[in-house]
């Protein structure tokens, strides 16, 4: 496998503050409604606690992308370090990206009428800088990883209730949750 970085998302350490989804929002600005990272509370069928458990997800930059296969004026590009980039001046608003990715990744903005998505800040990693989002995240629960040489061994691609597709190749890892502890008083 070439060079694919990807985000890896520790949910035992997330605490679904949502602060990586409106670092995103800020830095890019995006319209009311729009979110290219969202978090989303795993549901009580999968995790069965009355604590909760989060996902933070954006786009995968998948190793092969549907978004860029189905673009009809050459939007998407694959960098060489794996990054699937979005030229939003390119788009033409067709939605074809928007239809076909099984992950909701790439949003219509409804005033410029074109799509946009999750590039992994690759401004910032071109500056030697981490993603607004890993960057922003109070309990180191995101960062990014070269996947094809990073060691991984407890992280998955497919937690529980995650789409799976292998034809695409999602690059994002996750960690599972933790069981809740219980905490008892001695003297009780
Ligand atoms: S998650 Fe969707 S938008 Fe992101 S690279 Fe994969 S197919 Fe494209
Ligand atoms: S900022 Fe970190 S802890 Fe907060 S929701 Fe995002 S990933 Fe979870």
């Amino acid at each position: 496998m070439k060079k694919q970085l990807g985000f890896l998302v520790d949910t035992e350490k997330c605490i679904g503050c949502f602060t990586c989804a409106m670092a995103c929002k800020n830095v890019y600005h995006q319209q009311k409604g729009i979110v290219w990272r969202q978090v989303h509370p795993m549901g009580e069928s999968i995790y069965p606690h009355r604590e909760r458990a989060w996902l933070s997800l954006a786009c995968n930059h998948c190793e092969n992308p549907v978004c860029l296969e189905q673009c009809p004026v050459k939007a998407y590009t694959k960098r060489e370090d794996g990054i699937v980039v979005h030229d939003q001046d390119a788009c033409i608003g067709c939605g074809n990206c928007v239809r076909s990715c099984p992950y909701g990744a790439p949003r219509m903005n409804p005033v410029e009428k074109r799509a946009e998505k999750c590039s992994m800040c690759w401004q910032r990693i071109d500056a030697g800088l981490d993603p607004a989002c890993v960057h922003s995240c109070p309990v180191g629960a995101l960062s990014i990883a070269d996947i094809s040489t990073a060691r991984l061994d407890g992280w998955v691609q497919y937690p529980a209730g995650y789409p799976e597709s292998r034809r695409l190749n999602p690059s994002t890892r996750f960690k599972a949750p933790r069981q809740p502890r219980e905490v008892r008083r001695n003297d009780a």
